[in-house]
Order: structure tokens, then sequence, then C-alpha cells
């Protein structure tokens, strides 16, 4: 059997070493300390907005956190991409509240700006204004910012914005991650870079983020015993794992270059294929290609190539499930044009990691090109 290659695997620089060792040295091995600080400062630099971050355990917990912060609890409705991976829709109901599904547009395969127009008007002649709307950078391309902002603006409504996979991705010169009211980052172990799991919560303001840290560290009130008038949960990220952290921010925009390479290889290689087609990056959109993915002209010829790919020990991935197929949701209100169904039919993602070597990189194409017999 030939080795296997990844869809997308950490890519550690030897750096993230550097720093759990001094965490050791200095016996700051808990979820605060040096390292802990260091990451928010780096993530904060490299937003390199007016923003604060809050180093949390995951990316599910820094929307958990979001929730919690605009106050979102049982009964409410939140508006979320349908088009997405679970964890965005999951922490609405942890609040006790229901996820109204809005489905994408083609142009970035995210939330459609029109669409969600329709369902806040629906909610809101059925007397559920929505109290927030997640929407989600899928794969590292911007959603339309403008627009969805534009009607989340018009409907006083706050953002949530899930830039879980859009990391170095940036739409007219912004950064990713600050647009939003609030914002999510992760750091799981197939992202663009990696703490072995870890995520962000980006504020606004200070006193959010204070808010935040307070929340996830047990919601401890200022007394020498141990003394709680709020729910708290343990959220924070180990100074251990921001070790790691540090030393992946070093070298984020080399990620997101090679990232990008790979996708351009695939782009120019597949040209002449006329089953396969690609999601282009409109004006002002710059995505960090996190994941390559592919459209095929039938789900039968997606499920074939992805077949063919396994046999060679290459994994390939459909592109997410939509939360409205999904059976948890079922019973959610949802707002649906067929979109995200068709490209969850005909989307493949293909090998992506920032660690893929020109050899493997060459066993995915000649695998690909066999199959259409290229
Ligand atoms: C990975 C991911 C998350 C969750 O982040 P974790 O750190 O794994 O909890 C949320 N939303 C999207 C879109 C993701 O891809």
């Amino acid at each position: 059997m030939k080795p296997k290659i990844w869809l997308s695997s950490p890519h550690m620089c030897g750096l993230e070493q550097t720093y759990i060792k001094e965490a050791f040295d200095t016996n700051w091995v808990a979820p605060l300390g040096p390292n802990v600080n260091g990451f928010e400062n780096d993530l904060q630099q490299y937003l390199n907005q007016d923003v604060e971050v809050a180093a949390l355990a995951s990316g599910t917990s820094a929307l958990h956190l979001s929730l919690i912060l605009l106050g979102i609890g049982q009964g409410d409705e939140v508006i979320c991409q349908s088009k997405t991976f679970s964890a965005s829709a999951n922490p609405i109901v942890y609040q006790g509240a229901t996820p109204v599904f809005v489905d994408s547009e083609r142009e970035t395969w995210n939330m459609c700006p029109v669409l969600l127009e329709d369902a806040i008007k629906d909610r809101i002649s059925k007397g559920k204004t929505p109290k927030a709307i997640i929407a989600v950078h899928l794969y590292g391309m911007p959603y339309k910012v403008k627009d969805i902002h534009a009607v989340a603006k018009a409907y006083n409504i706050p953002v949530i914005e899930d830039s879980a996979e859009s990391l170095g991705s940036h739409y007219k010169g912004q950064n990713c991650g600050t647009f939003g009211d609030l914002a999510i980052l992760s750091f799981n172990g197939n992202k663009i870079i990696t703490t072995s799991g870890g995520g962000a919560l980006v504020t606004r303001t200070i006193e959010d983020k204070q808010k935040a840290v307070f929340l996830a560290t047990q919601a401890r009130d200022k007394a020498p015993h141990y003394q709680h008038s709020h729910i708290g949960y343990n959220y924070r990220m180990s100074n251990i794992v921001a070790g790691i952290g540090r030393g992946q921010m070093t070298i984020l925009d080399s990620h997101v270059a090679k990232r990008r390479s790979n996708h351009a290889l695939y782009s120019k290689t597949f040209k002449e294929i006329e089953q396969i087609t690609f999601l282009e990056e409109p004006e002002g959109h710059f995505s960090n290609r996190w994941l390559s993915c592919i459209l095929l002209d039938s789900r039968g010829t997606r499920e074939d190539l992805r077949l063919a790919l396994e046999k060679e020990n290459i994994e390939s991935r459909p592109l997410w499930k939509p939360m409205h197929q999904q059976p948890v949701f079922k019973d959610s209100p949802s707002f649906i044009n067929g979109v995200s169904d068709d490209l969850f039919d005909r989307g493949l993602c293909l090998p992506s990691g920032s660690n893929l070597s020109d050899e493997e990189l060459n066993r995915v194409i000649s695998t690909i090109n066999m199959y259409f017999a290229v």
C-alpha cells in the first residue's frame, strides 16, 4: 500500500517545542501563563485591527461564549449558515435556543444575503426576531461581508463571524476575524494553524474580552474564597497548547502561501477537464484556500472519483453536508434555495495541507488525470 496522503494534517515549524520547553522550565503548566498572553498578542497583532483576543479551549467554546455574551437563551432564535460544520450550530442548542438555517449563494458558497433578509422578515412576522446571525467564511473564502453586514445592520442584529477556517483570509484588505460584533478562530488539528486543539474569541472591546475570560475560568467573583454569582465554564487555553500556537504564528503566512499554491496548481492542471470546476475569488475576496475544493458534473462522478482516490490511499472528502439535511436539526426552521444541497452532491475537498510534497501532489494529480483518462 502506498503511503497515506491526508486531506489536511498538522505542519509544525520546530519553534513550537521551544515555547513548550520554556513553559516546562518555568513551571507554567496551567491554563494561564506567558504563552497564553503571548499567543493572544500575536493574534491581535496579526489581525491588525482594533480587536481583543481571548485564547480558549476550542472554536466551539468560543462560539458558545459569544452566544452567552450576546445574552442568548431559552426560546431565542439564532440564524446560522446551513452550509457549515456542525460546530457552528451546536452552541445555539447548548443555550436552549433554536437555530434557523439559511442557504448559500454561488459566488462564495456562504450565506446568501437575499435569503438572509427573507428569513429575518419571515421570523419577525412570526413574532420571533432573530437574536444573532452566525456567518461562516467556508474553506477560507470570505462571505459577502458588505451585503451580509448591511442586512444585519438594517435589522439591528449582531453578527458572530465564524472565522474558524479563514485565519489569513481577507476581504477588501481587512482580515477575516475582524468583521463581526464577535468572531471566533479555531486551531484544531486540521486547521491552517493548529495547537492540537484550541480556539479564540475576538472581541471589539476589552470589557467583552474580560467577560469572556471570566466565564471561561469558572466565573470566580473577587474574593479570597471561591465565590460564584454566575455559571462558569472551564474554557481557557492551556499555556502548553498556547506555546504551540506561538510557534505556529511564525509560519502562518507561509502556510497560506503554500495552500494557495496547491489550489492554483490543481486549478491550472485540471483546466482542460470539463467535468471539474473551481470556486474563483470574487473581486475583493482573498481566500487562504484552507481546503482546495472542486465541483464535479454529478454526484455519481464525485463519489466515483472519491473512491478512485481512496484506492490510491489518498484522502478526499465531500463538502460539508448542510445543517438543514442533518438528522439532528431536521425540525429547525430553514430557508433553502438548493445551492448548498447541490454543492454537497457535487463537491469534493482534495488534499490541501501546507506540508504536501511535490511527489504527493503529483500522486493526487495523476490519479485524477487517470480517472478522467487525460
Ligand atoms: C473547526 C470549525 C469549528 C470548531 O472549532 P473547534 O476548534 O474544532 O471547536 C467551528 N466552525 C467551523 C466552520 C469549523 O470549521
